[in-house]
C-alpha cells in the first residue's frame, strides 16, 4: 500500500482547528476528518433515546444500535450519517456539544470510534481534528499540531459562529460551556486533551485566520513534501 500521510490538529473547543484544518485539507488534496463531529452523532443518537450522556449502563446497552458513517459529498464536505439518516445539522447546538464531551468520555464509546477514525487515514492522506489524535488516534501522524488560545478569544469566536447561523448566543453562557467542556475533556481518565510530546503548539488568541493558516502551512511544509 503506498505511504500516505495524516496530520494530526488537536486542542480545545473553538480553537480554530476545523476552520484551518478544512483550509488546509482543500489546498493538499487531504480528506479532512472531523472526529468531533462522530462524537456529537453519538450524543445525538442517545438524546433520542432518551439516555443520558452520564448513564454507563445506558450508553453500553445502546451503543451497539448505532451504526455511524462519514460520508464526504463532491465538495469535499464532512456528512455524519446516523443509522442511515444525514444529522450533520442537528449536532451543531450547544446542547449536543455540553452532550458529546459527557459521552466520549466512556471506554465504551471510545473504543467503537477508534478503528473507525484509524481507517479512514490507512486509506487516505488526511488532517484530522479532535483532542486525541496526536495522543491516541493516530500516535505516528507525520505532522501534529495543538491549536489553542484563550478561552475568552475561543468564546468569542463560538458565539459568533452561532449567531451567523442563525442561532441564540450569549457570549457569557458560551464561555462558561467552554470552560465547563475545557474541563472534562482534559480531566477524563481514557484519551484526555493533552498535547503529544511530538507537537507543535500554535495559540491562535491574536492571529488571524490568515496568520494561522500561514504558520500551520509552514510546520506542516517541513515535515510532509507539499
Ligand atoms: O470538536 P467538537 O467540539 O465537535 O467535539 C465535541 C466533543 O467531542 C468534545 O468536547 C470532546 O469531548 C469530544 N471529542 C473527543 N475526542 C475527539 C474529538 C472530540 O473526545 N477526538
Amino acid at each position: 500500500m503506498a505511504k500516505t500521510y495524516s496530520i494530526a490538529i488537536d486542542g480545545p473547543a473553538g480553537a480554530g482547528k476545523s476552520t484551518i484544518a478544512k483550509r488546509l485539507a482543500k489546498e493538499l488534496g487531504y480528506k479532512y476528518v472531523d472526529t468531533g463531529a462522530i462524537y456529537r452523532t453519538v450524543a445525538y443518537f442517545l438524546d433520542l433515546l432518551g439516555v443520558s450522556p452520564k448513564d454507563v449502563d445506558g450508553v453500553e446497552r445502546y451503543i451497539d444500535e448505532l451504526t455511524v458513517v462519514i460520508e464526504y459529498d463532491d465538495d469535499g464536505v464532512q456528512h455524519m450519517i446516523m443509522n442511515g439518516m444525514d444529522v450533520s445539522g442537528e449536532i451543531r447546538t450547544q446542547d449536543i456539544s455540553q452532550k458529546a464531551s459527557l459521552v466520549s468520555a466512556h471506554a465504551v464509546v471510545r473504543e467503537v470510534l477508534l478503528d473507525m477514525q484509524r481507517d479512514v487515514a490507512k486509506s487516505y492522506n488526511v488532517i484530522m481534528d479532535g483532542r486525541d489524535i496526536g495522543t491516541v488516534v493516530l500516535p505516528n501522524a507525520d505532522v501534529k499540531i495543538f491549536l489553542t488560545a484563550s478561552a475568552e478569544v475561543r468564546a468569542k469566536r463560538r458565539t459568533d459562529e452561532l449567531l451567523a447561523k442563525g442561532q441564540t448566543a450569549d457570549y457569557e453562557t458560551v464561555l462558561k460551556e467552554i470552560v465547563q467542556r475545557d474541563y472534562q475533556d482534559t480531566h477524563r481518565p481514557i484519551a484526555p486533551l493533552k498535547m503529544a510530546k511530538e507537537s507543535v503548539k500554535v495559540d491562535t488568541s491574536d492571529m488571524d485566520i490568515e496568520q494561522v493558516v500561514q504558520t500551520i502551512r509552514e510546520i506542516v511544509g517541513k515535515k510532509i513534501p507539499l
